[in-house]
């Protein structure tokens, strides 16, 4: 054996990454992403990474941003798209972008906010104030891709340029694109790519017609690179042209490479299997953490547990139900849509309602499962509850006063609730599918026996396995040491980003060397 092994050059320790979304936790956030893109790039700064997050500036993250300033003017080499929306071209709107810099609160992590007409109005990312997606929403975040690409080859005078692009979702599926096409058109290297799926439903999907708008390169119109059942498909983009994909379980890595979770796209996602892995997110220790978190009623920990009693009697009366000590409370929060498993919820309310539980809801979502779930609460008032909307704190309280959190989900890429509810003590029943799979482990006797059980974990996506696992978990509760037990395994589970980080800078050196071996199925003329 050679003992005398040296590291590949192309290994450096230290990187410099631009890290794109379309979220970022405080600045605009309606789901794990925002989290994630927070807490992973805080991480990889503790371990010495030269980072930026780059989003765009809506004007509900330009409020929270603390000296925030311009430092740069970017000139884009596209003629700009407004136009094509038959809205009048704003000169020196869309094809030229300010770009504003701030801090992640709390850490030295520069953010970097892009500045356009386009994402200058309120409502959410995605959505108006009517819960409607944005008609231009291809074009939002094709500018994203656009600006991104323009830093990764040092084409402004903003004096640094990554090593790595690190794409997440859907919003960031042009970055590979267009890099590669920089790739053979240009002697300079671009940086290599880091594709990461949080959520393979969410694909991006426009038309033809918005893919010719959007100036792309006419050739990548086939159905080995962009097009996409006669459409076209910004993740496939991500997908086909990064030099590594990831998802964030591995669980949901393989789950992605069939039929059932690939959208469409498992065979692509078959063909990339050398090239994909998954990376279990990890949470943020300090803003989730029992013994110090500032929007509970009372901390606690595993010495205090005692003190946990307190969060649940807040939490009855927040939601105006009976305080009874020990009935079994269920919390969720999550977007209430079918991926959630809410309909698997509504399908056995009936069953549940008629037991000794009670439930408290926080989400907001698919307007007629809010509005089914609504007609559950007129009902029984005093059995279930519902908060509309979005609510930080509120969600913090649920973690801490429930007993038990539902994640009944139809598949979860990683999940971030039910490692909240691990460190909470408040015990997660969820479906085994993706990160709750891997994240999970069921109370089985086996599992309690050897002081490994977390949670309640069922199997298919049925309302009569919901009730059996609920019914199981009542079970349990009644058995205040197995309980007790359950809680303590849970809140002993590590689940910090700094494991994660490190997967990731693994992957940006795996990325590093494939950008130079890694030859598409297909080539692209351009
Ligand atoms: P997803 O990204 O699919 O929505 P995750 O479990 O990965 O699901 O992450 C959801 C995140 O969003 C969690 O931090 C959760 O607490 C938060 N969240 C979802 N809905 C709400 C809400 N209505 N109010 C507050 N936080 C919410």
């Amino acid at each position: 054996m050679n003992s005398k092994k040296t590291k590949t050059p192309l290994l450096k320790e230290k990187y410099k990454i631009l890290f794109v979304s379309s979220e970022l936790h405080p600045f605009a956030k309606t789901g794990g992403l925002g989290d994630v893109s927070n807490s992973l790039p805080k991480a990889l700064k503790a371990l010495h990474q030269d980072i930026i997050v780059l989003i765009p500036a809506y004007p509900f993250a330009i409020k929270k941003a603390e000296s925030i300033k311009c430092i740069a003017k970017i000139d884009l080499p596209i003629k700009g798209f407004p136009g094509h929306l038959g809205l009048p071209v704003i000169e020196g709107k869309t094809n030229s972008v300010s770009i504003m810099e701030t801090k992640l609160p709390g850490s030295h992590v520069k953010v970097w906010m892009i500045e356009s007409e386009l994402y200058n109005r309120s409502g959410t990312p995605y959505f108006d104030a009517d819960g409607m997606e944005w008609e231009d929403n291809d074009f939002r975040f094709a500018l994203l891709n656009y600006v991104a690409v323009e830093i990764a080859m040092g084409r402004t005078s903003l004096k640094w340029q990554p090593d790595i692009v690190h794409g997440n979702d859907w919003q960031a599926g042009l970055v590979g694109v267009l890099l590669e096409h920089e790739h053979s058109t240009k002697k300079n290297m671009r940086p290599a790519t880091v594709f990461t799926i949080h959520n393979m439903a969410h694909m991006g999907v426009f038309s033809r017609e918005r893919f010719d708008a959007l100036e792309l390169n006419p050739h990548l119109w086939n159905h080995h690179e962009l097009e996409f059942h006669d459409d076209f498909s910004f993740i496939k983009g991500g997908l086909v042209f990064s030099d590594r994909v990831n998802t964030v379980s591995p669980s949901y890595a393989k789950e992605i490479q069939s039929e059932e979770f690939g959208y469409g796209l498992s065979g692509l996602l078959s063909y990339r299997s050398e090239r994909l892995s998954g990376i279990l997110n990890g949470i943020d220790m300090k803003e989730w953490n029992p013994a110090k978190d500032t929007m509970i009623k009372k901390n606690y920990s595993i010495k205090t547990l005692a003190n946990k009693a307190s969060n649940k009697s807040a939490l009855q009366k927040h939601f105006n139900l009976p305080k009874r000590k020990n009935t079994l409370l269920l919390g969720m929060v999550a977007r209430l849509v079918y991926q959630k498993g809410v309909d698997l919820l509504l399908e056995s309310m009936d069953d549940i309602l008629d037991l000794p539980f009670q439930i408290v809801i926080l989400g907001s979502g698919d307007l007629e499962l809010e509005s089914r779930l609504r007609q559950w609460v007129n009902r029984y008032p005093e059995k279930i509850q519902i908060q509309l909307g979005y609510d930080e704190s509120l969600s913090h309280l649920i973690e801490a006063g429930a007993d038990a959190f539902l994640m009944p989900s139809r598949f979860e890429p990683c999940g971030l609730n039910q490692l909240y509810s691990l460190r909470y003590g408040t015990i997660p029943i969820v479906r085994k599918t993706g990160g709750l799979a891997d994240t999970v482990t069921h109370a089985s006797e086996e599992n309690l026996a050897d002081n490994t059980a977390t949670g309640v974990v069922f199997h298919e996506a049925e309302g009569s396995t919901l009730i059996d696992a609920i019914n199981l978990t009542s079970l349990l509760y009644q058995n205040k040491d197995v309980w007790k037990k359950l809680m303590i395994n849970g809140m002993k589970q590590e689940f910090s980003w700094k494991e994660s980080a490190k997967q990731y800078l693994k992957l940006y050196g795996q990325a590093i060397k494939d950008r130079n071996k890694f030859k598409k199925h297909t080539s692209v003329t351009l």
